[in-house]
């Protein structure tokens, strides 16, 4: 499988690399100066560099299970989210960090399936998910933000109910550290929620005064 990748790179540097060589140089020898941070999902159906149409030098990128991002904790655990929003912001001083959710997000949809079972007393999936070290408890970083979902049409419009509202959670706990707090208060740094529907080929971002999911860019359905 990985002779795909070894195909792609020799392709990519045939084409991409020498047709940009100028901006590699640039990028090797000034350094990257991304404006933006986008904290989206592993899904490898959601690639910001592909959706945004940005090339190398442009976009600063944490990825992670379901796009999340935890409260700020200061202590002696490894803290990978948070390193990386602490380089963007205090050292890369991005300008925009956008918090890039997706519709059908395995993630969240673990995360709902065990609400949905708590809720009914069950606690089948335990079981079933006591093989997985790290995934239940990461994913619980958004379970606050489900406490309102109606989950009966599951997994209906409630798995897209979920997935918008872990997305503002993640911004939400954006503003838990200091350093962005401060930058966002002195108008240096705007925090953004979007959700990509990939099913429609759409994408949606909240508006802060009406905190709704408004369609930024018009044409899909
Ligand atoms: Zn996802």
């Amino acid at each position: 499988m990985v002779k795909t990748l070894l195909d792609g790179f020799e392709n990519f540097r045939k084409e991409y690399f020498s047709e940009n060589s100028v901006l590699f140089q640039k990028l090797v020898r000034k350094g990257q100066s991304p404006k933006i941070m986008v904290v989206c999902c592993s899904d490898s159906r959601v690639d910001p560099a592909i959706l945004f149409g940005l090339k190398p030098g442009d976009l600063f990128v944490i990825r992670n299970v379901a796009n999340l991002i935890p409260p700020y904790r200061s202590d002696d655990q490894f803290h990978g989210v948070s390193a990386a929003l602490e380089f963007g912001v205090k050292d890369l001083a991005v300008s925009d960090i956008v918090v890039l959710g997706h519709a059908f997000c395995g993630g969240i949809s673990a995360l709902c399936k065990r609400v949905i079972n708590e809720n009914k007393n069950e606690h089948n999936t335990e079981k079933k998910d006591g093989d997985r070290d790290f995934i239940n408890k990461w994913v619980d970083i958004a379970k606050p933000a489900l406490t309102e979902i109606n989950f009966d049409d599951w997994p209906g419009s409630s798995q897209h109910e979920a997935e918008r509202k872990a997305i503002l959670n993640s911004v939400m706990n954006l503003k838990t550290f200091p350093w962005i707090k401060t930058a966002i208060k002195s108008k240096k740094l705007r925090v953004h929620g979007w959700w990509f529907d990939m099913k429609n080929g759409a994408l949606w971002g909240n508006e802060e005064s009406s905190n709704k999911f408004v369609k930024l860019v018009p044409g899909a359905v």
